[in-house]
């Protein structure tokens, strides 16, 4: 074989395996949760709260790096997050004591609530 043909092949390798990866790159980014300011008038959770630091209470979920964390939980469809009183991008959790918490978080008692999928 000579270096022609396999510098060839290599390079077609990468351009297939770069034509697979861009398609669900972009679809990550479309779907990257925008955190919205905190409301205001509403008890907004601290990261230096008690329930917060028990929890492992991060603002944006794809910084979490605990274990039970994966890939597309948010606080958005969260069952514990109380979507009817949501006010931009915040809502009261109930395992926070009722304070506001933006839709992007994420904290170790997350449970998926399939209707908020
Ligand atoms: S319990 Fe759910 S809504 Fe509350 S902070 Fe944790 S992940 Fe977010």
């Amino acid at each position: 074989m000579n270096t022609t043909s396999s510098s060839r092949r290599s390079f077609f390798k990468k351009a297939f395996a770069t034509m697979a990866v861009v398609p669900f790159m972009g679809e990550a980014f479309a779907k990257a949760c925008v955190a919205a300011a905190a409301p205001v008038g509403k008890k907004v959770l601290k990261l230096t709260d008690k329930a917060a630091k028990r929890l492992k209470y991060v603002l944006d979920a794809t910084m979490s790096k605990h274990k039970k964390y994966k890939q597309g939980a948010i606080c958005g469809n969260c069952k514990f997050y109380k979507l009817k009183k949501e006010a931009s991008g915040h809502a009261p959790c109930s395992m926070m004591g009722n304070k506001y918490v933006t839709t992007c978080g994420w904290c170790k008692s997350y449970r998926l609530d399939k209707k908020k999928v």
